[in-house]
């Protein structure tokens, strides 16, 4: 048994370290974790639980995997870090190669950067810069759907959901953007034309002034939890060719195999002009993204003036993540992702539908290795997290939202457990 936290140390967290979306003064509880393994994050007191969030998407293959440390390990005797201008290595080369396999057929050209939030600034900007360096200097407006979530920088903020983002707070500084309604129809329900229209509308009315849509394909995750039709998708793509416009797909959360496809606009089969990818990019070991483009993209942007891309992060292409991002995606395609989603999925259908009946529950959602609980009310925070913990497992909801995407190496018996506890903590409330 390893040595507990200090309650010295603790006391120094709260008062001096900013967790996530809480108050300096009156911080939501935090949870000392002293190691984590397999799908189990390791507290405090040695209790282990089963984590149910894969830490915000990341990690696919669970923590502390022998492939993934052998990567990093490997890669530390060589070098660490080193400053991407003017150089290039081995690790960014076999991971923009696998990117590129992977990722719809027209992306091409890699852009390296350090945060999901940060290779959405660079996408936008790439659209920026390929409408004004092909003379085009009034695309310079985004247009987005409602619930959508994109990220905390800047630009990113300026596309994510109007009402529940953060507009109010930073009105007057944060770029001004358009958006339409979100589709309204389910994943597994039937199309409904009309789903389509207010971004038809949008798209008519400010197509002059739109360098790009951006969105997340199929799957809106912070900003809702909400599944949608890939015949929204395939209409998307039809107008924005139509009216001149970019296609940004944000698959920062949806990518590597989460939803049943290895990239959720292959439910639809369409292809971006730009994408970004990113969270579980390196199997949630290091912080680190891409922003994948076309030819045309880069040709626009480098056949212009300045005649390069105006971005160069110091961690671009750090070779740690790199190496780390190639281990973890033949991981996934040598361990049958495929399967095992599906196997998830099946799982949480029969387990999670039975909170459906529940009078605190509003709708049951379910894809791939995502399951979601929406409430009639919002949940509280502090006594639902520490209920959580009481029944063994790590749950993080928001809002009315209470979700799981655990990694896909969770065994049947864990996801069982995991599944029974988040219905019976969901029926406490
Ligand atoms: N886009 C989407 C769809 C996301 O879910 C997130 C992260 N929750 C981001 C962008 C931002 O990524 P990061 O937190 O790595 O900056």
């Amino acid at each position: 048994m390893s040595e507990q936290f200090k309650p010295s140390d603790l006391l120094f967290d709260k008062e001096h370290i900013w967790h996530p979306y809480t108050s300096m003064h009156d911080p939501l509880p935090v949870f000392p974790v002293k190691s984590a393994n397999g799908v189990r994050l390791k507290l405090d007191n040695d209790t282990e639980i089963i984590d149910g969030m894969s830490s915000w998407w990341c990690a696919v293959h669970g923590y502390n995997h022998p492939v993934l440390n052998k990567a990093i390990q490997d890669q530390l005797q060589n070098m660490s870090h080193v400053m991407f201008g003017g150089i290039t290595h081995q690790p960014a080369i076999d991971l923009a190669k696998l990117l590129i396999d992977l990722s719809p057929k027209n992306m091409e050209k890699v852009f390296f950067s350090d945060s999901g939030s940060v290779s959405v600034e660079v996408a936008m900007k790439m659209a920026l810069q390929y409408w004004f360096t092909t003379g085009e200097k009034k695309k310079n407006k985004f247009l987005s759907i409602r619930s959508g979530y994109h990220g905390d920088t800047f630009n990113a903020m300026s596309v994510c959901d109007p009402v529940t983002g953060m507009h109010e707070i930073f009105k007057g500084v944060l770029p001004v953007n358009y958006f339409a309604d979100s589709p309204k129809g389910g994943f597994h329900e039937a199309w409904n034309s009309s789903d389509f229209e207010s971004m038809q509308n949008m798209l008519e009315k400010h197509h002059e002034e739109l360098a790009a849509v951006i969105l997340e394909p199929i799957v809106q995750g912070a900003g809702g939890m909400k599944f949608y039709h890939p015949q929204y998708l395939l209409e998307l793509r039809r107008a924005c060719d139509e009216y001149k416009v970019l296609l940004i797909l944000d698959e920062i959360a949806t990518g590597f195999g989460r939803t049943g496809k290895f990239f959720a606009c292959e439910h639809a089969n369409i292809n971006p002009d730009i994408m970004c990818v990113g969270k579980a990019i390196t199997g949630g070991y290091l912080s680190f993204a891409a922003t994948l483009a076309s030819k045309k993209i880069a040709d626009g942007i480098s056949e212009g003036s300045p005649g390069c891309f105006m971005h160069g992060p110091t961690f671009m292409g750090n070779p740690l993540a790199c190496s780390v991002g190639v281990a973890s995606l033949n991981l996934l395609l040598d361990s049958g992702w495929k399967e095992k989603v599906n196997a998830i999925e099946k799982q949480l259908i029969t387990h999670l539908s039975k909170a459906k009946e529940l009078k605190q529950v509003k709708d049951v959602r379910i894809l791939g290795a995502i399951g979601v609980i929406e409430m009639n009310e919002p949940v509280k925070m502090a006594s639902i997290q520490r209920q959580f913990v009481d029944h063994g497992v790590w749950v993080r909801p928001f809002g009315k939202l209470v979700y799981i995407m655990p990694p896909f190496v969770i065994s049947e018996k864990d996801l069982t457990e995991l599944c029974e506890a988040l219905v019976k903590v969901v029926s406490l409330q």
